[in-house]
């Protein structure tokens, strides 16, 4: 018995005794035999043709966590979408464009893309990773993250990535930063990409936040702007001049938190700020 055959009867034999909690609705489901062994990161890299669909990629990289019924509830990005923030227009036709927003004020970033509309499953998956201790999520996040990143960017055309930071005092409160976590588990799967990411800085500590701020979720639009205003600063003031900068944050709703990081990177010389989040708010 060839042990191909055996790997496959271990993943029968072991998802019937022990099914996995889909871990938004806590109903017990089968993993997909696929994962058997799963490194699904090594399908995407090696096995699939690249570039995946965004849906593709949700389906690979959260198909262990979630049950199949919370895994099609959720809602992929799909074009079109505005060519500078990322918002998908409702219409389903036509090519990406400018959004009126887009084209009336001038934002501090280059373009902004998610793989996910922020809708409500992955408003419990962020939940559950937020707030309840789901912390098992980080690494399917992340990797969707990664080949989000992948399918919308030249690897080449980004110097440093950076996490948006929360101030001290919601860390301690938190325990962790979701947007490290998020991008936690980029050098181990970019490690096995054929790619170059070992040019790619991945900056933890540069980006910092000086000021806490009351949560932008509890305000609208302009008291966001207001309320995150002058709440950002760089450790090293230097460190960005000339350089491409790719944001990361869960979810972007207005953009004022990485509108405000984008003003603070541009004044210090960064060439271009492209922001990259989990989902994004329509
Ligand atoms: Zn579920
Ligand atoms: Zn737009």
């Amino acid at each position: 018995m060839g042990s191909h055959l055996l790997n496959r009867i271990y993943h029968i034999v072991q998802q019937a005794i022990f099914p996995s909690k889909c871990l938004v609705c806590d109903v017990f489901f089968h993993i997909p035999d696929r994962n058997r062994d799963r490194n699904s990161f090594d399908t995407i890299a090696d096995e699939r043709a690249w570039p995946l669909s965004i849906s593709a990629q949700v389906e690979i990289s959260l198909d262990s966590c979630l049950c199949p019924g919370c895994l099609s509830d959720l809602s992929p990005v799909e074009s079109p979408f505005c060519t500078g923030c990322g918002i998908p227009f409702t219409g389903r036709q036509g090519p990406d464009h400018y959004c009126g927003a887009c084209l009336a004020s001038g934002k501090q970033f280059g373009i902004a893309r998610a793989p996910l509309v922020y809708d409500k499953v992955i408003t419990e998956v962020i939940h559950s990773f937020k707030y309840r201790g789901k912390i098992q999520l980080a690494e399917p996040l992340s990797e969707l993250l990664l080949t989000a990143f992948m399918f919308f960017w030249d690897i080449d055309g980004i110097d440093i990535v950076l996490p948006v930071p929360l101030h001290p005092s919601r860390l301690r409160q938190r325990g962790f930063n979701q947007a490290y976590l998020l991008i936690g588990y980029w050098p181990r799967l970019a490690a096995r990409h054929p790619g170059d990411f070992s040019r790619i800085q991945i900056e933890r500590d540069l980006l910092i936040r000086t000021m806490p701020t009351a949560p932008q979720s509890a305000l609208g639009r302009d008291q966001r702007a207001d309320n995150i205003k002058g709440a950002f600063d760089l450790a090293d003031k230097d460190a960005v001049q000339g350089k491409n900068i790719l944001l990361i944050d869960d979810v972007y709703t207005t953009g004022a938190t990485v509108n405000e990081c984008g003003r603070l990177l541009l004044d210090r010389g960064a060439r271009q700020v492209d922001v990259l989040t989990l989902a994004r708010a329509i």
